[in-house]
This record gives structure tokens, sequence and C-alpha cells, in this order.
């Protein structure tokens, strides 16, 4: 049985590659370039504590996200033979004052396994300031990966189970059972009246060439955030901008991220960046991920990921292969 995907970023190739093992005969369209846009410029932080503050039932998803991610991963890697930097690091999240002190102490929802730890004990983790830090909390089951080597895997991995990917081929309308995971761009799509309005979030982010395991954990501070992949390039993040449809860098954001990047970690980060970046964060005005069957017609919508496209992608696939599997049956 025959699914179209009308997007090839983290969201759609995850989908393809489920349902091509599913038995399904999937092809998967882009308007551009294979993972060239969001999935390309996403850090990879695998966060939750830090995502998802509040009880409901996506951050008992992006939970079970987390979970899943080192077998998805080990078995991207066994069938496809391409390495995939992914490390479960931990994160350390820090206070400045009295109120962000008071926000690492509001109590987490179930799932989310977090440790005290002095300040002292937290420069052990990671070289973070000797002054302005007030409190510290650790986070190690938390985890990250580099977006763009789960990408090319999946690729590599659909291709291997017939999954035909074009590019440069637009989707405008949804023919046959579709799934529509074209992020920021979904409305586009003709025929989707009812379906939330798909919007971007334009973010930067600033990368550092430094020296390898300089900064193991990942290190957050409110909207701010450092990881660092395998090799030592260092990342940090991030600012928001709803609405902004340009992904090229500004100057003026990059300058003020630089800055916030030398305060966080002046021993690591303070000098100017060696790379900087922008991707545009798919969200939606129902504000959590739509990932569900539209009613009465065999299309899918798996779109509005917004920070947490990365992280969520293994229990996206998981749920729409589920539900058209469902609906459809198998051959
Ligand atoms: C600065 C930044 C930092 C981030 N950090 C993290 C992080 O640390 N952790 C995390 O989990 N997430 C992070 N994210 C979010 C994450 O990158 C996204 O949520 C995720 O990549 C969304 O994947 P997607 O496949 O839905 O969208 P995309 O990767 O944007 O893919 C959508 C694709 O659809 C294509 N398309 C558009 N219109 C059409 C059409 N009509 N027909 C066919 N194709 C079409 C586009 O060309 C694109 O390739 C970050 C994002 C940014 C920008």
């Amino acid at each position: 049985m025959r699914v179209d995907i009308a997007g090839a970023g983290i969201i759609g190739l995850s989908i393809a590659w489920r349902l091509a093992q599913a038995g399904y005969d999937v092809t998967v369209r882009d308007a551009g370039k294979v993972a060239g846009q969001s999935s390309w410029a996403g850090a990879g932080m695998l966060t939750p504590a830090g995502e998802f503050r509040e009880e409901s039932r996506w951050t008992q998803l992006a939970i079970a996200s987390l979970a899943e991610y080192g077998a998805f991963v080990e078995e991207l890697t066994l069938m496809t033979g391409q390495e995939i930097d992914y490390r479960v690091c931990g994160t350390l999240e820090l206070a400045m004052n009295d109120e962000e002190r008071a926000a690492l102490d509001r109590p987490r929802p179930e799932g989310i396994y977090m440790e005290e730890v002095t300040v002292a004990g937290a420069r052990y983790f990671a070289p973070i300031p000797l002054t302005g830090v007030r409190a510290a909390r650790w986070f190690p089951n938390e985890a990250q990966v580099d977006p763009r080597h789960v990408c090319a895997a999946l690729v590599t991995a659909c291709r291997a189970l017939g999954v035909e990917i074009r590019e440069n081929e637009p989707v405008r309308e949804c023919a046959g059972p579709t799934v529509v995971a074209s992020g920021a761009w979904a409305s586009q799509i003709a025929g989707l009246e009812g379906a939330p309005r798909a919007f971007p979030v334009k973010g930067h982010l600033l990368g550092y060439h430094c020296k390898k395991e300089s900064m193991p954990p990942i290190v957050r501070h409110g909207h701010h955030y450092a990881l660092q992949r395998d090799n030592g390039f260092t990342i940090f993040g991030s600012d928001a901008q709803p609405d902004v449809w340009d992904a090229t860098p500004e100057a003026e954001r990059v300058a003020a991220l630089a800055e916030a990047a030398s305060a966080l970690l002046p021993r690591l980060l303070q000098r100017p960046p060696d790379e900087v970046w922008a991707g545009l964060r798919p969200w939606s005005d129902a504000r959590e991920p739509v990932v569900e069957k539209m009613e009465g017609r065999d299309t899918w919508l798996a779109y509005g990921h917004y920070r947490n496209g990365i992280l969520l992608a293994p229990v996206t696939a998981r749920l729409i292969t589920e539900s058209i599997v469902a609906s459809l049956g198998k051959d």
C-alpha cells in the first residue's frame, strides 16, 4: 500500500523509515533539499526537563522519546553502518538569582529525574563561572545527538528499504494517503482546512571549535544553552523570532548571543564564534505538536514540534505509523 510524505526533515524521514519497515510503499517529497531546514539547524538537545515544565500528554511523550532514543540510534547505526554522535551526557541547569532558583525548585512532571548539586559540585561537571551561579540541578538521563547525522542515516535506511526520496518537489495538495510533515510550511498545502496553522519561530545558533571533552554535559540557563559535540565543536543558543521566514543570520542577534555565551562560559566561549547559523522552528496555533489523523480523510498531520522535533522524532514516527496501520491496515 502506498503512502506519500510531504517534507523530508527529521519528522518526515523518521515516519518514512518506520512505514517502510511496516511494509508500505513510501515516497517522500521535499520542496527543497533533504533535511535542509530546521532539522539541519537544530542543536540536538534531548532535554525534556528544561523544555516541558508542566504535566501534559506531550511531556510524557517527550520523556518516552528520550527513553527510546538510544535504541532508535542503535538500530539506525546497525542498519546503515553510519556513525551518529549521540551521548547520554546529562544536563546542568543553572540559576543566577532568587527567582531562577525558585523556578529550579518547582515540582517537575512525573518521570523527570533530577539531582541536587552544590555550585562547587556543578563546577566538577562543566566550566561554569566562579561567581554568579546561585544554584544548580543535574539531570543525569538527558542526552544529545547530532541531527545532521540522524537525518543522513535515515536517508540511507529509507533508501535501503526502497523509499523514494525526491528533492525540489513541493507537495501542493494531498491526493491519496499522505503525511504532512512539512514543518513551518505545513499550512501552505491546500485542503488542510481545520488543521492548526503552522508558522516559523526563527532561532540563531553559534558554533565554537573547542578542545574535545572540554564541556561534557549540556549547560542551560534560562533560554540559553550550550552543548558540545563529540569532536569538541560547541554550540550556543538561542533566541526566538515568531513569524520570521528568512533564515539568514542577523548580526545584532548574533552579537547578543555571543555576549551571553561569554558570560555563561567565559573560560570556553569568550571569543567570537567560528560559525553562526539560523533556522525556522516549526510551531503552530495548537501550541503543541500536531500529530494526528484528519477526521474522515486519509491525511495525517505531523508538524509543529517547535523546539523539540529532534527529541520527538522517534515517538512521532511510532504514533503516526501506528495510526496508519490501524486505519489502512497492511497489504
Ligand atoms: C536554532 C534551533 C535550535 C533547535 N534545537 C533543538 C534541540 O536542541 N532539540 C530538539 O529536539 N529540537 C531542536 N530544534 C527544533 C527542531 O530542529 C525541529 O523541531 C525539527 O527539526 C522539525 O523537524 P521537521 O521535519 O518537522 O521540520 P523541517 O526540518 O523544517 O522539515 C520540513 C521540510 O518540509 C519541506 N517542505 C516545505 N514545504 C513543503 C511542501 N509543500 N512539500 C514538501 N516539502 C515541503 C521543507 O523544505 C523541509 O525540508 C531546534 C531548531 C532550531 C531552529
